[in-house]
């Protein structure tokens, strides 16, 4: 039998496969000199808009970045209220609160993960400016009927696409569907930088000229500033690996697709709640989550056959003690609260072997 350590994401087996145009990219950016907004940035926001479908692309210093400026870009601030879904990574809820605007929270779709159009219906108030739905685990959040409420109400819709790069809503990519989106490279990331990086996608061009605006001071002109921006940028250096990486990215999702249908196969019949495709959406799986009768089990089991595992996420925004300000308590979001406490995330890597496959797929069925 073998033991050896199966790990939840494998970023050294991608780099030995790109390690040469990867080095030789670093080394480049390195001759050149150009390490703050040099060639590799510009060019990776071309091409990294083309790959998303959209006109724009602006590139910032990480995810987290990306969703902040975005609002700031939508003139969101103290007053205003941003509805997305309780059962997210914290960066959502934080990027919301550090506009000075206050993060009001719905719960998730029971069988998708994914934020529940109609709460976010009943959610809505005067204050509301923005919905943020978030692209969670790699499946696209119901879009249409979010985007209708946003029409009806004239708000703006952020995506969070932190985890959704390719990811596709009836056909259209994720990134492309609302006003503005946010995107991650941290390097677990589908597309992931060495280092922390992010970016917006955009159809508007003034949203897009607002962060790049921002993300730099605030300056057109060096020293001659027109608002009160940030320093948020991508290093020259992460977007020449993100240029060598993102032509392989289509391929890449497609073998996490290939790993989660052999899951899937793998899986059935076991008593694990599997992730459920919904009928709109094209899945990048950035993570496979499975819901096991008892998870201190599950967890057990992988543990004893050296299988690295997660949870995302263990704790609701809601119930944070970050966000404890909010005042909401327990049984506020039953969906999501029952989610956090039952959810595991098995290793998802577009390298995962077959046999790598059947081992966490054995040690999942119970003896
Ligand atoms: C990763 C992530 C972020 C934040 O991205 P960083 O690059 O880590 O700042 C935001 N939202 C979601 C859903 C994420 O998964």
């Amino acid at each position: 039998m073998n033991h050896s350590k199966i790990p939840f994401v494998d970023l050294q087996t991608q780099y030995q496969h790109l390690k040469p145009q990867v080095d030789a990219a670093i080394v480049q950016a390195c001759t050149r000199g150009d390490f703050v907004l040099g060639k590799d940035v510009e060019l990776f926001e071309a091409e990294f808009a083309a790959w998303c479908r959209t006109p724009h692309c602006v590139s910032v210093a990480n995810g987290t970045e990306a969703l902040h400026l975005a609002l700031l870009a939508c003139d969101i601030g103290p007053g205003d209220e941003v509805i997305t879904c309780t059962h997210t990574f914290i960066a959502t809820a934080i990027a919301i609160h550090a506009t000075g605007a206050k993060p009001v929270l719905v719960d998730c779709d029971p069988k998708y993960y994914t934020i529940d159009p109609a709460q976010v219906a009943r959610a809505i108030t005067p204050r509301t400016k923005a919905i943020i739905p978030v692209h969670l685990y790699g499946q696209p959040a119901d879009m249409d009927p979010i985007l209708e409420l946003a029409k009806k109400h004239g708000l703006f819709v952020i995506e969070d696409a932190c985890q959704a790069h390719g990811a596709e809503y009836k056909g259209r990519r994720c990134g492309s569907l609302g006003d503005i989106a946010a995107f991650s490279f941290y390097p677990g990331k589908n597309l992931g930088a060495y280092g922390d990086g992010g970016a917006i996608t955009t159809t508007r061009k003034d949203l897009a000229e607002k962060v790049w605006l921002l993300r730099n001071y605030g300056q057109r002109v060096k020293y001659e500033h027109s608002c009160k921006g940030v320093n948020s940028r991508l290093d020259t250096i992460q977007a020449a690996v993100l240029r060598i990486k993102l032509p392989h990215l289509e391929s890449w999702n497609a073998a996490r697709r290939a790993a989660a249908a052999q899951y899937n196969q793998l899986l059935a019949g076991s008593g694990l709640a599997l992730p459920q495709l919904a009928p709109y959406a094209t899945h990048v799986y950035h993570l496979y989550v499975v819901q096991p009768a008892s998870r201190q089990q599950l967890q057990a089991a992988l543990d004893a056959a050296n299988i690295s595992h997660g949870i995302h996420y263990p704790i609701p925004i809601h119930l944070q003690p970050a966000f404890a300000d909010l005042g909401l308590k327990a049984g506020s979001f039953p969906v999501a609260e029952a989610l956090a406490a039952k959810i595991v995330s098995l290793p998802m890597f577009p390298e995962i072997t077959g046999e790598q496959l059947q081992r966490v797929a054995a040690a999942c069925r119970p003896a």
